[in-house]
């Protein structure tokens, strides 16, 4: 199986290049992000608590993620694999993902990162949040915030893949063209 992390800073194109990979390798894509608004726009218990932690900028926790990408796995037991979009984004995620593929006899095969500087994804994140109605990007002071989280929660969960040898990073600035070409360099490379 193809079992790609796709990583970044909020803004990074994450979910721009997950689009274009599920098409060509036939993946199943899996955004934490994505799944969570889901159960806001169904008003769930689990969505209306995870809402609260989104619209201030803040992760939600650790065992609510996890227990969803489980039951994802569990449904998609045919997949070629699997691009995780936004997940894992702690240290701690990550380490459960690993132990969640072991027990299926399987791995992640690499950790893709799309390098972007801070003024960068500002300005992307205010420009989409102007285009797709995002709470949690209308607003300066949050769109920091995510970036704190990031800073401090999700850039180590780097250094877990870089200790498996499995960390590569590309230029997510340039052409989505041009950074899909690079991110297919790097998956042939896996
Ligand atoms: P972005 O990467 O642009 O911030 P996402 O859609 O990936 O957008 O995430 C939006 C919000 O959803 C995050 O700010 C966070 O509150 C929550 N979230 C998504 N994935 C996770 C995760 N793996 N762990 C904790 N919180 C998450």
């Amino acid at each position: 199986m193809l079992n790609l992390v796709l990583f970044g800073p909020p803004g990074a194109g994450k979910g721009t290049q997950s689009q274009k990979l599920i098409e060509k390798y036939q993946l199943v894509h899996l955004s934490t992000g994505d799944i969570l608004r889901g159960e806001i726009t169904q008003g769930t218990t689990l969505g209306l608590e995870a809402k609260k932690l989104m619209d201030e900028g803040l992760l939600v926790p650790d065992a609510v993620v996890i227990g969803m990408i489980s039951n994802k796995l569990d449904a998609n037991k045919d997949a070629k694999g699997f691009i995780f979009d936004g997940f894992p984004r702690t240290v701690a995620q990550a380490e459960a993902l690993d132990g969640l593929l072991a027990s299926k006899n399987d791995s992640i095969s690499g950790m893709i990162a799309l390098e972007v500087n801070d003024d960068e994804l500002e300005h992307r994140l205010l420009l989409r949040g102007k285009e797709s109605g995002r709470p949690d990007d209308a607003n300066p002071e949050v769109i920091r915030k995510r970036i704190v989280e990031y800073n401090s929660k999700t850039a180590p969960v780097a250094n877990f893949y870089k200790a498996q040898a499995k960390f590569k990073s590309i230029n997510g600035i340039g052409s989505v063209d041009d950074i899909f070409h690079s991110v297919c360099g790097v998956i042939d490379t896996l």
